[in-house]
């Protein structure tokens, strides 16, 4: 029997990723639902190749296609389906947050690409899991690293875990040259091709910012024993350092297939073809740098912001996706991206938590403070 796979954001970046994984592993798993939120052509052309028992088109009004369900409400009908064993959660930002947490509660598993999710809400995702015995399994290739170190691991053997960073396309720019950074200029990352949002967060290094409070949700870790370094090649997904000081590394080309894989197979590794194989010379050399954090404040203030706890990364992550979505309609700079999250920070990041509409309410304050700083 194979294992039904819900496909939440299936027309995106890793949605397109993971569908090229699943159609190579038809013997093991079978697309049970897919989700896009406007991209009705390629959804069409995806459900004709799969043939789920689910398609929801967020937008559907626009593409009026009979028999796919509509609304934000779709991801949570196609997270729960009986048929579905496995979500994959590729929605961009905090609008995968009630699929994730609808699917931990039904019991299944969540391959989660959308660390926005756990960003928000990692303790409303960690009673979830308890509750209706969910789990999540990380897509993130630093994540995925870390799990394949730790497998067999105690906790108490730990020390500490590296977080790896391109550095992203700026990681050299003096801090005069940053000022002018154009959305061209963001949107060119050296060694990953990734939706829009993240390619930006990978730019002004807010993306290693989610990935330490992801990192510190999922592995339990205290966040003094979470470190990043720069690694520009993006061969090296992760380090874990253990307590007599050996350190364990993941490897790979960068790809998204690989992690996309082994989070619907893990603990489990299965025969694949598609990722070439590695040579270590032709990687070579591998270098490791220091953060920049005067050029890149927004990794300090998201890490602060996961140590606030509350409601504080909820508005980290929030005042973070609305100013992105400025930048990338141009209406403010790449400066301005953490200027705004430092003001969102400073009005709201005190504000509690404790639940998903205390959480929502903290989301749509920092999008307004921030819109309301640009008057937009
Ligand atoms: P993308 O923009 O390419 O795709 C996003 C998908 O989400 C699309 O299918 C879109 O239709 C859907 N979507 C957008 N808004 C929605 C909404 N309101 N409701 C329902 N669906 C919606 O993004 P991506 O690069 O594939 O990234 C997806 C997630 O994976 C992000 O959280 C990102 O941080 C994470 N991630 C991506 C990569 C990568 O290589 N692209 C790597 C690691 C983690
Ligand atoms: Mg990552």
């Amino acid at each position: 029997m194979t294992r039904g796979v819900a496909l939440l954001g299936s027309t995106g970046s890793i949605g397109t990723t993971a569908l090229r994984v699943l159609d190579r592993q038809r013997d093991r798993f079978h697309v049970a639902a897919l989700t896009a939120f406007a991209n009705g052509a390629l959804l069409g052309e995806q459900a004709a190749h799969f043939s789920p028992s689910f398609v929801g088109c967020v937008n559907n009004e626009v593409n009026g296609r009979a028999g796919w369900r509509s609304g934000q409400e779709c991801l949570v009908e196609a997270a729960t389906r009986s048929d579905v064993d496995i979500v994959l959660n590729a929605v961009v930002g905090a609008a995968g947050l009630d699929a994730t947490l609808a699917a931990l509660e039904a019991g299944k598993r969540v391959a989660l690409a959308n660390k926005e999710t756990l960003v928000m809400a990692g303790d409303l995702a960690a009673a979830a899991a308890k509750r209706g015995g969910g789990e999540i399994v990380p897509v993130d290739s630093e994540h995925s690293a870390i799990l394949q170190c730790l497998a067999g691991r105690r906790p108490a053997d730990v020390r500490r875990i590296i977080l790896t960073a391109s550095g992203g396309p700026f990681r050299d720019w003096s801090g005069e040259r940053l000022a002018k950074a154009t959305v061209d200029d963001a949107l060119h990352h050296p060694t990953w091709r990734m939706g829009r949002k993240i390619t930006v967060d990978s730019a002004t290094l807010a993306n290693k910012a989610l990935e330490v409070i992801e990192a510190h949700y999922l592995f339990d870790l205290p966040y003094d024993r979470i470190d990043v370094v720069v690694h520009p090649q993006s061969i090296v997904h992760s380090l874990v350092e253990f307590v007599d000081g050996s350190v364990l590394a993941q490897m790979s080309a960068p790809t998204m297939e690989l992690p996309v894989l082994y989070a619907l197979t893990h603990p489990e590794r299965v025969p694949d073809d598609g990722v070439q194989p590695f040579d270590p010379v032709a990687c070579s050399p591998l270098t490791f740098e220091p953060v920049r954090h005067e050029q890149f404040p927004a990794l300090r203030l998201g890490t602060q912001a996961g140590r606030t706890g509350g409601a504080a990364p909820a508005v980290f992550n929030a005042a973070n996706e609305q100013a992105v979505a400025l930048f990338l309609e141009g209406r403010i700079t790449f400066h301005d991206i953490t200027n705004a999250i430092e003001s969102a920070l400073g009005a709201l990041g005190h504000t509690p938590g404790g639940n998903r509409e205390a959480l929502l309410a903290a989301d749509s304050s920092a999008r307004r403070h921030v819109r309301s700083l640009f008057s937009c």
